[in-house]
C-alpha cells in the first residue's frame, strides 16, 4: 500500500442509516482525541464537521443507497477518496431499508408511512454501497464495534491491509 501524507485526511459520510454506526468513532474517546492528533477529520456531520467534498485519503461510509440523491453523492465520494470502507450491515448488505426489496409493494408502503408522499423521492429498492461504487474495505456488524473500527484505521495508516482472519474484523 502507497504511504500516506504526513495527516491523512478522513470523512465520515451518512447515506440511508440510524447513525449507530457513527456513533462507534464518538465512542472511542480518549483514542479519538489521540487520532485526532495523527489524521485530519475534514467531514463527519455528528461531529460538526461539514466538508462533503473535500478529497480524502480514507472515507467511512455509513447507510444504504436508498435515493437516488445518495446514488449521485456515493459516486462523488468515490472520486474524492482514496481508500472507500463501508461501516455497518445498512452500508455492507443493505440493512433494514432493504427489508423493502423482498416484495414490490414500494408506493404502497411509502403511501402508508408518509403524510405527503409527493414530497418523498425514494428508490424502489435500497442497496448496499457496494452495488454502485468500488469498495475497498468493509466493517460487518449492527453496529459496528469502536475497536474493530480502530483497527481497521491503524492498519491503513501503518500500510497493512485491515483484515484479521479470525476475527473478520474487515474485509477486502
Ligand atoms: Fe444503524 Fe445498524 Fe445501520 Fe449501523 S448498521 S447505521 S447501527 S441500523
Amino acid at each position: 500500500m502507497k504511504p500516506f501524507g504526513e495527516k491523512p485526511r478522513i470523512a465520515v459520510h451518512k447515506f440511508s442509516s440510524c447513525d449507530g454506526c457513527q456513533l462507534a468513532f464518538l465512542n472511542l474517546g480518549g483514542d479519538l482525541i489521540t487520532l485526532s492528533q495523527r489524521v485530519q477529520l475534514t467531514h463527519f456531520l455528528e461531529a460538526g464537521l461539514d466538508a462533503p467534498d473535500t478529497p480524502v485519503d480514507i472515507a467511512f461510509v455509513e447507510g444504504s443507497l436508498s435515493t437516488p440523491d445518495e446514488v449521485e453523492r456515493i459516486r462523488k465520494v468515490r472520486d474524492n477518496s482514496r481508500y472507500l470502507v463501508s461501516i455497518g450491515a445498512c452500508a455492507t448488505a443493505g440493512g433494514l431499508q432493504a427489508l423493502r426489496n423482498l416484495d414490490n409493494k414500494h408506493d404502497e408502503w411509502r403511501d402508508a408511512i408518509y403524510a405527503q408522499p409527493e414530497f418523498i423521492s425514494t428508490l424502489e429498492h435500497a442497496h448496499p454501497i457496494a452495488s454502485e461504487v468500488r469498495v475497498d474495505y468493509e466493517l460487518w456488524g449492527c453496529p459496528i464495534n469502536s475497536r474493530q473500527l480502530l483497527a481497521c484505521i491503524n492498519s491503513l495508516l501503518f500500510g497493512v491491509p485491515p483484515f484479521d482472519n479470525s476475527e473478520k474484523l474487515c474485509l477486502e
